[in-house]
């Protein structure tokens, strides 16, 4: 076996998750600040945002980079519905919007018990359609990521159910709540802990919370304290692993919060997830870079 470069073993089981002639790659650079990642398998096409500069970019394998959607309303998170429709998280519009099969958009969240939302960052879809998101201040306390406004509201994380509108706090204890995904099975949610704007004295993690009845939170506690940078997006793979960025590339963590190794990338990775034609392709969002690297495992089927 080829000795792999672009990865770091920490756990001998890591081995077993690379191949070892599947190298790092740069698909495509020239961005500001890349996030929001999410996989057209139908279109055999990657959505990601490039948030400071107000765009959607689309990448498809033969085709490279074209601009997807500018003014983006500063796009932060992407997922798909059970549909397949957009879903966006949006820091200029303060607001969790679908886009429909006709290319119009549905504001589906902007304002909890009438107070308007701060800045929605990252969201994912459960199997029963209830959407998931972070709502943090980052859109609001700075002109480079959205505009700066008035917070209204804590930093929660909601539950929202889109066949009646009804939206849900389901964790308030968070000072900035970032990335978000399930365990394959459902019956935990990680949430990623970012803290207040420049503050880095904050405790930077990833916590777990039990899901009670498919629509409450209980027994959250810390998973994983990220050893380089933070981790601020992340995706499971089939057997519960979790995906995450980090300050020096994608750390793989273990469902009982163990570092197992690294995908070494030479910008801070903000989000990540898995695509390609068996889910199986790392997509990478690195700062200025989008990367991606063949992995031996599959991410968790998402809509
Ligand atoms: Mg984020």
């Amino acid at each position: 076996m080829l000795p792999p470069i672009d990865f770091e073993i920490v756990e001998p089981v890591f081995a077993d998750y690379l191949l070892a002639n599947a190298p790092v790659e740069k698909l495509a650079t020239g961005f500001r600040w890349t996030e929001g990642p999410v996989w057209f398998a139908d279109a055999g096409a990657l959505l990601f945002s490039d948030l400071p500069n107000d765009t959607v970019w689309r990448w498809v394998e033969d085709g490279g980079v074209s601009k997807f959607r500018q003014p983006s309303g500063f796009a932060n998170g992407h997922t798909r519905d059970l549909q397949g429709r957009l879903i966006t998280c949006s820091h200029l519009r303060r607001a969790v919007i679908r886009t429909e099969l006709d290319g119009s958009e549905t504001v589906l969240a902007e304002r909890y018990q009438g107070r308007r939302l701060n800045s929605p960052n990252d969201v994912v879809v459960k199997s029963d359609g209830s959407i998931w998101f972070t709502d943090p201040h980052f859109g609001i306390m700075l002109d480079y990521e959205g505009l700066r406004a008035e917070q209204e509201l804590p930093c929660h994380v909601y539950r929202l159910d889109p066949t009646d509108g009804v939206l849900d706090l389901v964790a308030d204890t968070f000072e900035g709540p970032n990335g978000i995904c399930f365990s394959p099975d459902e019956r935990v949610l990680y949430v990623a802990e970012t803290g207040r704007v420049a503050d880095r004295e904050t405790d930077r993690h990833i916590r777990a919370f039990d899901v009670i009845d498919g629509r409450r939170l209980a027994s959250g506690r810390i998973l994983h304290k990220v050893t380089v940078g933070m981790a601020d997006g992340f995706r499971c793979d089939e057997d519960g692993n979790i995906w995450t960025s980090a300050g020096d590339g994608v750390h793989c963590i273990s469902a009982q919060g163990q570092l197992l190794g690294k995908v070494k990338v030479p910008e801070v990775v903000a989000n990540l997830t898995f695509g390609g034609r068996a889910r199986s392709r790392l997509f990478i969002c690195g700062s200025t870079s989008l990367y991606a690297v063949y992995l031996n495992r599959r991410g968790v089927q998402v809509p």
